[in-house]
């Protein structure tokens, strides 16, 4: 077999570990819903889940049908709650596998109702409301609406309330609290008319920020994967090692459009991966990798397929030497927070950009060991 160049390692003891974080800081009686849509935020949705699942987490939530209907199909059986809209024509889908949509609009809950109607089925769903997001939900002064189509289809079982915070990472922006008065009155107005309702509005920013939204469920993405609180451990990490090292004189170029020119004679070292693999271009320049715990510049434009590092301070450095791109290393580490700080983003970008990449495998970690392919 040919030796990887490049490729991503997930840790499931960091995972588990994030998780009980997560549990320890909500409380027993509050549900911890992992978030694993963008196939868990790159890290692999399938795998995430059923690790997840046989720890005993039950219930899972994803944005799209298709990655619902992933999930089942990997033995999944838990609730999976679908948080993005969808079109009319998922419905018949979300019944036979079993999803729970996070019902948007009055149009989808009418046609939702007749489906269930004709089948003659009981269905439950959730119901979304635009606390202030401005994405997906209903309005509040919808609610009515949407509650008198409830009752005229009496086999659509209300069985949650949702709403999504926009500044959530932010203690101290008042837009959240507003966001937590509109949901109260919406949780206030189903409390009185009877409904036993499962609320959940906390995302990572606000399980961290905001203990009164936690209701019944939190609904962490980012968190499980590292991020958000520095308890947390980064999940992913992404490696490579070197194919080409190699002197070059002063004043020479490195790059396209040269824009590093050697200061005096330099040893160069040619890592195999590139913007096609979620390094992106915007770390020209700016960025560290990690080599026999040492951090080392890279060094002209990262290109599709290949960026350079200057190792002149080290020429022990060899051909085939371990590359740390993303992880840590010893007391080093590059984390995906800092990589965002580069390039003007934020993590969660960064880390489904390197899950977007073809070329990075994937290898499973668990208590230090690998996990065979056909573990998985
Ligand atoms: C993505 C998403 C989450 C998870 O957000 P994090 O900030 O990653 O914890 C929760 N709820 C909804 C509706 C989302 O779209």
């Amino acid at each position: 077999m040919l030796n990887k160049l490049v490729w991503k390692e997930i840790d499931l003891s960091s995972l588990l570990h994030n998780f009980s974080i997560l549990k320890d800081k909500v409380g027993k009686n509050i549900e911890v819903i992992p978030v694993v849509k963008a196939d868990a935020y790159g890290h692999g949705a399938r795998v995430i889940s059923k690790f997840l699942a046989e720890k005993g987490v039950k219930n899972f939530a994803v944005a799209i049908i298709e990655e619902g209907i992933e999930l089942r199909n990997c033995g999944i059986e838990g609730k999976i709650l679908v948080l993005s809209p969808q079109f009319l024509d998922s419905i018949s889908y979300l019944v036979n596998y079993n999803l729970t949509p996070v019902v948007s609009s009055l149009e989808f809950l009418s046609a939702l109702g007749k489906y269930v109607f004709s089948q003659n089925i009981e269905f439950s769903f959730h119901l979304g409301i635009d606390t202030g997001m401005g994405r997906e939900g209903l309005m509040l002064g919808d609610l009515d609406k949407a509650l008198k189509i409830i009752e005229k289809y009496p086999s659509l079982k209300l069985e949650g309330l949702s709403s999504h915070l926009s500044s959530s990472e932010n203690k101290f922006d008042i837009y959240n609290e507003r966001q937590g008065e509109i949901f109260e009155k919406a949780y206030n107005k189903l409390k009185k008319l009877g409904y036993n309702i499962f609320c959940h509005f906390a995302n990572t920013g606000a399980i961290f920020n905001f203990p009164d939204f936690y209701y019944h469920g939190v609904r962490p993405g980012i968190a499980l994967y590292g991020y958000g609180d520095d308890n947390l451990i980064p999940v992913m990490s992404v490696k490579a090692r070197i194919t080409l090292i190699k002197e070059v004189p002063k004043d020479w170029g490195i790059g396209y459009n040269h824009t590093y020119t050697t200061k005096s004679p330099t040893l160069i070292a040619i890592i195999p991966m590139g913007y096609a693999d979620g390094y992106r271009r915007d770390f020209s320049n700016k960025v560290h990798v990690i080599i026999k715990d040492k951090l080392f510049p890279v060094i002209g434009r990262v290109s599709m397929d290949q960026f350079v590092v200057d190792i002149s301070s080290d020429p022990s450095i060899k051909i085939g030497d371990l590359v740390i791109i993303l992880g840590r290393s010893g007391d080093l580490g590059i984390d995906a927070e800092k990589l965002a700080s580069l390039a003007n983003t934020i993590p969660y970008e960064i880390l489904t950009t390197f899950g977007m990449a073809k070329r990075l495998g994937c290898i499973y970690k668990y208590e230090e060991k690998i996990l065979s392919e056909a573990t998985l």
